[in-house]
Protein backbone atom coordinates (compact mmCIF):
# COMPACT_ATOMS: atom_id res chain seq x y z
CA UNK A 1 0.00 0.00 0.00
CA UNK A 2 1.19 3.25 -1.17
CA UNK A 3 2.28 6.49 1.32
CA UNK A 4 -1.28 8.35 0.51
CA UNK A 5 -3.59 5.51 0.61
CA UNK A 6 -1.53 4.80 4.17
CA UNK A 7 -3.13 8.44 4.67
CA UNK A 8 -6.31 7.84 3.84
CA UNK A 9 -7.09 4.50 6.14
CA UNK A 10 -5.72 6.13 9.11
CA UNK A 11 -7.91 9.37 8.90
CA UNK A 12 -10.85 6.72 9.00
CA UNK A 13 -11.71 6.57 5.24
CA UNK A 14 -11.74 2.18 3.55
CA UNK A 15 -10.53 2.05 0.55
CA UNK A 16 -11.78 -0.05 -2.64
CA UNK A 17 -8.94 -2.03 -4.22
CA UNK A 18 -5.66 0.45 -4.20
CA UNK A 19 -8.08 3.42 -6.43
CA UNK A 20 -10.97 3.88 -4.76
CA UNK A 21 -12.46 5.18 -1.21
CA UNK A 22 -15.49 5.28 1.19
CA UNK A 23 -15.51 7.97 4.06
CA UNK A 24 -18.55 8.12 6.37
CA UNK A 25 -19.74 12.07 6.00
CA UNK A 26 -19.55 14.06 8.33
CA UNK A 27 -23.66 15.07 7.72
CA UNK A 28 -24.49 11.10 7.98
CA UNK A 29 -22.99 11.01 11.49
CA UNK A 30 -24.67 14.14 12.54
CA UNK A 31 -28.19 13.26 10.94
CA UNK A 32 -27.71 9.01 12.71
CA UNK A 33 -26.83 10.93 16.44
CA UNK A 34 -28.78 14.83 16.35
CA UNK A 35 -30.58 15.13 13.74
CA UNK A 36 -28.65 17.33 11.92
CA UNK A 37 -28.42 17.54 8.11
CA UNK A 38 -26.19 18.66 5.56
CA UNK A 39 -27.17 21.72 3.43
CA UNK A 40 -27.76 19.03 0.11
CA UNK A 41 -30.99 17.96 2.30
CA UNK A 42 -32.14 21.22 2.62
CA UNK A 43 -31.61 22.10 -1.00
CA UNK A 44 -32.35 19.05 -3.10
CA UNK A 45 -34.19 16.73 -0.71
CA UNK A 46 -32.05 14.40 -0.59
CA UNK A 47 -31.39 12.46 3.00
CA UNK A 48 -28.22 13.25 4.76
CA UNK A 49 -28.33 9.77 6.66
CA UNK A 50 -28.65 7.49 3.57
CA UNK A 51 -25.83 8.98 1.67
CA UNK A 52 -23.06 6.76 0.47
CA UNK A 53 -19.20 9.40 0.07
CA UNK A 54 -17.24 7.70 -1.75
CA UNK A 55 -14.67 8.31 -5.22
CA UNK A 56 -13.84 5.66 -7.85
CA UNK A 57 -10.19 7.14 -7.74
CA UNK A 58 -8.43 8.85 -5.15
CA UNK A 59 -6.05 10.39 -7.78
CA UNK A 60 -6.06 14.06 -9.21
CA UNK A 61 -4.70 15.93 -12.08
CA UNK A 62 -4.46 19.01 -9.45
CA UNK A 63 -3.81 20.22 -6.38
CA UNK A 64 -6.46 23.16 -5.16
CA UNK A 65 -4.99 25.43 -2.20
CA UNK A 66 -8.74 24.67 -0.45
CA UNK A 67 -8.55 21.06 -0.40
CA UNK A 68 -8.63 19.59 2.71
CA UNK A 69 -8.01 16.42 1.99
CA UNK A 70 -4.23 14.74 2.24
CA UNK A 71 -2.58 15.25 -0.38
CA UNK A 72 0.92 13.29 -0.11
CA UNK A 73 0.37 11.71 -3.95
CA UNK A 74 2.53 12.33 -6.27
CA UNK A 75 1.95 14.59 -9.18
CA UNK A 76 1.51 11.50 -11.92
CA UNK A 77 -1.18 9.30 -12.03
CA UNK A 78 0.30 5.58 -11.97
CA UNK A 79 -0.49 3.56 -14.92
CA UNK A 80 -0.75 0.43 -13.72
CA UNK A 81 -3.97 0.62 -11.32
CA UNK A 82 -5.64 -2.41 -11.35
CA UNK A 83 -9.00 -0.70 -11.51
CA UNK A 84 -12.01 -2.52 -10.14
CA UNK A 85 -15.07 -2.98 -12.30
CA UNK A 86 -17.82 -0.87 -11.48
CA UNK A 87 -19.88 -3.76 -10.05
CA UNK A 88 -17.54 -5.28 -7.22
CA UNK A 89 -16.47 -1.53 -6.68
CA UNK A 90 -20.50 -0.63 -5.59
CA UNK A 91 -20.26 -3.82 -3.70
CA UNK A 92 -16.97 -3.01 -1.74
CA UNK A 93 -18.48 0.39 -1.22
CA UNK A 94 -21.67 -0.39 0.27
CA UNK A 95 -19.82 -3.55 2.69
CA UNK A 96 -16.97 -0.15 3.68
CA UNK A 97 -20.46 1.92 4.56
CA UNK A 98 -21.71 -1.30 6.89
CA UNK A 99 -18.89 -1.21 8.49
CA UNK A 100 -18.35 2.26 9.44
CA UNK A 101 -21.63 2.38 10.65
CA UNK A 102 -21.30 -0.30 12.69
CA UNK A 103 -20.19 1.15 15.61
CA UNK A 104 -23.02 3.19 15.84
CA UNK A 105 -25.40 0.62 17.11
CA UNK A 106 -25.84 0.60 20.99
CA UNK A 107 -25.10 4.76 21.55
CA UNK A 108 -28.73 6.02 19.83
CA UNK A 109 -32.38 5.78 21.44
CA UNK A 110 -35.06 4.11 19.22
CA UNK A 111 -36.13 6.53 16.76
CA UNK A 112 -32.55 6.93 15.74
CA UNK A 113 -31.48 3.73 15.63
CA UNK A 114 -34.74 3.42 13.03
CA UNK A 115 -32.57 5.86 11.18
CA UNK A 116 -29.51 3.93 11.15
CA UNK A 117 -31.20 1.13 10.20
CA UNK A 118 -32.41 2.88 6.97
CA UNK A 119 -28.43 4.04 6.20
CA UNK A 120 -27.97 0.72 6.63
CA UNK A 121 -29.44 0.87 2.75
CA UNK A 122 -28.40 4.60 1.10
CA UNK A 123 -30.56 5.67 -1.81
CA UNK A 124 -27.88 8.46 -2.27
CA UNK A 125 -24.06 8.26 -3.53
CA UNK A 126 -22.17 11.50 -3.36
CA UNK A 127 -19.00 10.70 -5.83
CA UNK A 128 -16.86 13.46 -4.72
CA UNK A 129 -14.75 12.29 -1.54
CA UNK A 130 -11.28 12.49 -2.27
CA UNK A 131 -9.50 12.76 -5.56
CA UNK A 132 -10.73 13.00 -9.03
CA UNK A 133 -13.48 10.36 -9.68
CA UNK A 134 -13.61 11.47 -13.65
CA UNK A 135 -10.29 9.68 -13.73
CA UNK A 136 -11.85 5.98 -13.09
CA UNK A 137 -12.00 4.36 -16.55
CA UNK A 138 -15.45 3.39 -16.02
CA UNK A 139 -17.31 5.97 -15.04
CA UNK A 140 -20.16 5.89 -16.94
CA UNK A 141 -20.72 2.46 -16.15
CA UNK A 142 -20.68 2.97 -12.51
CA UNK A 143 -23.37 5.83 -12.55
CA UNK A 144 -26.02 3.27 -15.01
CA UNK A 145 -24.86 0.30 -12.00
CA UNK A 146 -25.90 2.97 -9.28
CA UNK A 147 -29.23 4.15 -11.07
CA UNK A 148 -29.87 0.34 -11.53
CA UNK A 149 -29.48 0.04 -7.90
CA UNK A 150 -31.99 3.28 -7.81
CA UNK A 151 -29.52 5.42 -6.25
CA UNK A 152 -29.74 9.48 -7.11
CA UNK A 153 -25.95 10.21 -8.26
CA UNK A 154 -24.11 13.24 -7.36
CA UNK A 155 -21.02 13.66 -9.10
CA UNK A 156 -18.58 16.07 -8.54
CA UNK A 157 -16.09 16.76 -11.03
CA UNK A 158 -12.88 19.77 -11.77
CA UNK A 159 -14.51 20.34 -15.38
CA UNK A 160 -11.42 18.48 -16.70
CA UNK A 161 -12.37 15.68 -19.12
CA UNK A 162 -15.24 17.30 -21.11
CA UNK A 163 -14.92 14.78 -23.82
CA UNK A 164 -15.68 12.14 -21.51
CA UNK A 165 -18.72 14.31 -19.74
CA UNK A 166 -20.23 14.87 -23.37
CA UNK A 167 -20.58 10.81 -23.97
CA UNK A 168 -21.22 9.16 -20.24
CA UNK A 169 -24.08 8.51 -18.72
CA UNK A 170 -25.24 11.49 -16.72
CA UNK A 171 -25.50 11.59 -13.11
CA UNK A 172 -28.91 13.05 -11.14
CA UNK A 173 -26.64 15.93 -10.45
CA UNK A 174 -23.41 16.58 -12.00
CA UNK A 175 -21.48 19.24 -10.48
CA UNK A 176 -18.63 21.29 -11.40
CA UNK A 177 -16.07 23.17 -9.27
CA UNK A 178 -14.77 26.43 -10.46
CA UNK A 179 -12.93 28.84 -7.99
CA UNK A 180 -10.91 30.71 -10.92
CA UNK A 181 -12.08 33.37 -13.45
CA UNK A 182 -9.08 33.41 -15.63
CA UNK A 183 -6.45 31.15 -16.08
CA UNK A 184 -3.52 33.06 -13.95
CA UNK A 185 -5.77 32.38 -11.14
CA UNK A 186 -6.20 28.63 -12.03
CA UNK A 187 -3.14 27.65 -12.34
CA UNK A 188 -2.66 29.49 -8.64
CA UNK A 189 -5.58 28.19 -6.81
CA UNK A 190 -6.14 24.50 -8.43
CA UNK A 191 -2.53 24.11 -8.99
CA UNK A 192 -2.79 21.90 -12.19
CA UNK A 193 -0.15 19.57 -13.11
CA UNK A 194 -1.94 19.27 -17.30
CA UNK A 195 -1.75 20.38 -19.97
CA UNK A 196 -4.38 22.91 -21.36
CA UNK A 197 -6.22 22.51 -17.91
CA UNK A 198 -8.00 25.85 -18.12
CA UNK A 199 -9.26 25.26 -22.04
CA UNK A 200 -10.78 22.24 -20.70
CA UNK A 201 -12.56 23.82 -18.34
CA UNK A 202 -13.94 26.43 -20.81
CA UNK A 203 -15.09 23.39 -22.85
CA UNK A 204 -16.61 21.54 -19.74
CA UNK A 205 -18.66 25.21 -18.82
CA UNK A 206 -19.84 25.32 -22.55
CA UNK A 207 -21.07 21.47 -22.64
CA UNK A 208 -22.67 22.27 -19.31
CA UNK A 209 -25.11 24.11 -20.53
CA UNK A 210 -26.51 21.16 -23.02
CA UNK A 211 -26.08 18.71 -21.03
CA UNK A 212 -29.47 16.88 -20.03
CA UNK A 213 -29.15 16.52 -16.57
CA UNK A 214 -29.24 18.64 -13.41
CA UNK A 215 -26.43 20.75 -13.26
CA UNK A 216 -24.32 22.82 -10.60
CA UNK A 217 -21.47 24.74 -10.39
CA UNK A 218 -19.96 25.48 -7.24
CA UNK A 219 -17.60 27.75 -6.06
CA UNK A 220 -15.34 27.75 -3.30
CA UNK A 221 -14.76 31.31 -2.08
CA UNK A 222 -11.64 32.57 -0.78
CA UNK A 223 -11.01 35.46 1.01
CA UNK A 224 -7.87 37.39 -0.73
CA UNK A 225 -7.66 34.94 -3.23
CA UNK A 226 -11.38 34.31 -5.87
CA UNK A 227 -13.70 37.20 -3.73
CA UNK A 228 -12.90 40.72 -4.23
CA UNK A 229 -14.37 41.21 -7.65
CA UNK A 230 -17.49 38.81 -8.22
CA UNK A 231 -18.71 40.42 -11.46
CA UNK A 232 -15.26 38.64 -13.02
CA UNK A 233 -17.07 35.48 -12.56
CA UNK A 234 -20.48 36.38 -14.56
CA UNK A 235 -19.10 35.38 -18.03
CA UNK A 236 -18.38 31.66 -16.62
CA UNK A 237 -21.38 30.99 -15.15
CA UNK A 238 -23.41 32.88 -18.15
CA UNK A 239 -21.73 30.36 -20.24
CA UNK A 240 -22.57 27.07 -18.16
CA UNK A 241 -25.99 28.32 -17.42
CA UNK A 242 -26.23 25.80 -14.88
CA UNK A 243 -29.61 25.16 -12.82
CA UNK A 244 -27.79 25.97 -9.32
CA UNK A 245 -25.16 28.26 -8.49
CA UNK A 246 -23.38 27.16 -4.95
CA UNK A 247 -21.21 30.24 -3.08
CA UNK A 248 -19.50 28.22 -0.25
CA UNK A 249 -16.95 29.32 2.36
CA UNK A 250 -13.34 28.00 2.31
CA UNK A 251 -13.25 26.09 5.22
CA UNK A 252 -9.73 26.50 7.46
CA UNK A 253 -9.65 22.52 8.23
CA UNK A 254 -7.52 19.32 7.54
CA UNK A 255 -4.64 19.67 4.91
CA UNK A 256 -5.67 23.15 3.86
CA UNK A 257 -4.58 24.83 6.93
CA UNK A 258 -0.91 24.50 5.57
CA UNK A 259 -0.83 26.65 2.33
CA UNK A 260 -4.07 29.02 3.67
CA UNK A 261 -4.73 30.90 7.14
CA UNK A 262 -8.02 31.54 8.75
CA UNK A 263 -8.35 34.90 7.28
CA UNK A 264 -9.20 32.86 3.77
CA UNK A 265 -11.92 31.54 5.18
CA UNK A 266 -15.02 34.21 4.75
CA UNK A 267 -17.96 34.44 7.22
CA UNK A 268 -21.48 33.43 6.42
CA UNK A 269 -22.48 37.10 5.61
CA UNK A 270 -19.30 37.83 3.09
CA UNK A 271 -20.37 35.05 1.25
CA UNK A 272 -24.32 36.48 1.38
CA UNK A 273 -22.73 39.77 0.32
CA UNK A 274 -20.88 38.24 -2.75
CA UNK A 275 -24.01 36.60 -4.17
CA UNK A 276 -25.98 39.98 -3.77
CA UNK A 277 -23.53 41.58 -6.19
CA UNK A 278 -23.40 39.14 -8.52
CA UNK A 279 -27.17 38.52 -8.64
CA UNK A 280 -27.88 41.52 -10.54
CA UNK A 281 -25.36 40.94 -13.07
CA UNK A 282 -26.55 37.29 -14.17
CA UNK A 283 -29.80 37.15 -16.11
CA UNK A 284 -31.95 34.46 -14.58
CA UNK A 285 -30.44 33.94 -10.83
CA UNK A 286 -31.85 34.63 -7.83
CA UNK A 287 -30.73 33.79 -4.44
CA UNK A 288 -32.83 30.98 -3.46
CA UNK A 289 -31.89 29.89 -0.21
CA UNK A 290 -28.51 29.24 2.12
CA UNK A 291 -27.25 27.79 4.78
CA UNK A 292 -25.21 29.50 7.58
CA UNK A 293 -23.87 26.28 8.89
CA UNK A 294 -22.07 25.71 5.92
CA UNK A 295 -21.52 29.13 5.28
CA UNK A 296 -23.84 28.45 1.67
CA UNK A 297 -25.68 30.36 -0.64
CA UNK A 298 -27.59 28.91 -3.05
CA UNK A 299 -28.46 30.35 -6.67
CA UNK A 300 -31.59 29.03 -8.88
CA UNK A 301 -32.08 29.45 -12.36
CA UNK A 302 -35.63 30.54 -13.35
CA UNK A 303 -37.28 27.63 -14.13
CA UNK A 304 -35.20 24.94 -12.55
CA UNK A 305 -37.04 22.82 -10.37
CA UNK A 306 -35.26 22.41 -6.97
CA UNK A 307 -36.06 18.80 -5.22
CA UNK A 308 -34.46 15.67 -6.74
CA UNK A 309 -37.22 13.06 -7.03
CA UNK A 310 -35.42 10.40 -4.82
CA UNK A 311 -36.13 6.93 -6.42
CA UNK A 312 -37.20 4.77 -3.09
CA UNK A 313 -38.73 7.63 -1.65
CA UNK A 314 -37.21 8.42 1.66
S1 LIG B 1 -24.68 14.94 0.16
FE1 LIG B 1 -22.53 15.37 0.73
S2 LIG B 1 -22.67 16.51 2.66
FE2 LIG B 1 -24.67 15.53 2.34
S3 LIG B 1 -24.54 13.61 3.45
FE3 LIG B 1 -23.91 13.19 1.33
S4 LIG B 1 -21.69 13.41 1.31
FE4 LIG B 1 -22.46 14.36 3.18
Amino acid sequence: MGEHQEKLETKGYKLLGDHGAVSLCHWTKKSITENRTCYKQKFYGINSHRCLQMTPSIFCQQKCVFCWRPQTLSKTIPEDIDWLEPKELIEKALKAQKKLLEGYYGMLDDLNEQKLDQAQEPNQVAISLTGEPTIYPYMSELIKEFKKKDFTTFLVTNGLKPDLLENMELPTQLYVSLEAFSEELHKRINIPFEENSWQKIQRTLELLSELDTRTVIRTTLLKDWNMEEPEKFVPLFEKASPNFIELKAYMFIGSSRQRLSIGNMPRHYEVKEFAEEIVPELSEYEIEDEDSQSRVVLLRKEGAERKIQTPSGS
